[in-house]
């Protein structure tokens, strides 16, 4: 897969690029990315890449015409046919989003700076506008780089184990479960007893039981995604939380 990303700072993108597991990922072709900078598309004398909004206002919009050139130069590389914006405005980004953008064959993320781009940017040349959450960054290079990383766990070689990906939280739709390694006792907090058990189903349905748990204590929403099967467990998980309450009653 191919992700190009256009920005006007470079710089922002390429450390976290080069490290850990995306940075492994990049070196061994699972994934290639490719950063342009809008600003070479720029063909005034200063180099501009912004102006005043129409109708007055505070900051600079960026301009129309490099971000197109820039994205029209990528033709023959990118099919351009997933041209994504960064943008607090755009769908709220989730692992199904990031699984749908996985199967393409490339990407193009457009990060905006200053008080965003020309709306005929979104408008032209765009398919999809994202946000990663509802707060506002001063740029989109982050956003661009969550997006990567998440897209670059769903390709099968990137993360050594592809069941540390099926058991992460939202792979499945629910949370994950807690997790735990040496030592089996810690300031007097034990690790439970199950997990040093060595009996395999028994350990699958105490994590899949702590994951429902955990998703129905903190993202109830969720839950809409568990299967037929979850429902003893989750049966047990109600009974658990009745016991205590029957024990203050007495
Ligand atoms: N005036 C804009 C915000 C501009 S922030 C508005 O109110 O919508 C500058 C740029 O940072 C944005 O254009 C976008 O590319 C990026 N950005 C900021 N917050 C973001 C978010 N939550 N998700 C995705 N991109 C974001």
């Amino acid at each position: 897969m191919r992700i190009d990303i256009l920005t006007l700072f470079p710089e922002v993108i390429e450390g976290p690029l080069g490290a850990s597991l995306l940075g492994k990922a990049i070196q061994e072709g699972l994934i290639e990315v490719a950063v342009t900078n809008i600003r070479d598309f720029s063909t005034d004398r200063h180099r501009t890449v912004d102006d005043a909004p129409y109708g007055g206002g505070a900051g600079m919009v960026m301009r129309c015409e490099p971000i197109y050139a820039a994205v029209e130069s990528l033709r023959g590389r990118n099919s351009l046919e997933r041209v994504i914006l960064l943008s607090p405005r755009g769908r709220r980004l989730d692992q199904e989003i990031i699984r749908e953008l996985a199967q393409a064959p490339d990407l193009a993320l457009i990060c905006a700076r200053y008080e965003g781009v020309d709306e005929r940017v979104r408008a032209g040349l765009c398919t999809d506008e994202i946000s990663i959450g509802d707060y506002v960054l001063s740029g989109g290079e982050l956003p661009a780089l969550v997006i990567v990383e998440a897209i670059s766990r769903m390709i099968p070689g990137v993360v050594g184990k592809w069941e540390s990906v099926t058991t992460d939280s939202f792979y499945e739709g629910i949370l994950g479960a807690p997790q735990y390694t040496r030592p089996a006792s810690f300031r007097e907090m034990a690790v439970p007893e199950v997990l040093l058990s060595g009996h395999h189903a028994e350990i699958d349905r105490w994590r899949r039981k702590e994951a429902l748990r955990a998703t129905l204590e903190r993202r109830p929403d969720l839950l809409s995604a568990c299967k037929e099967e979850d429902k003893t467990l989750l049966a047990e998980i109600g009974r658990e939380k009745k016991e205590p309450e029957r024990e203050n009653e007495q």
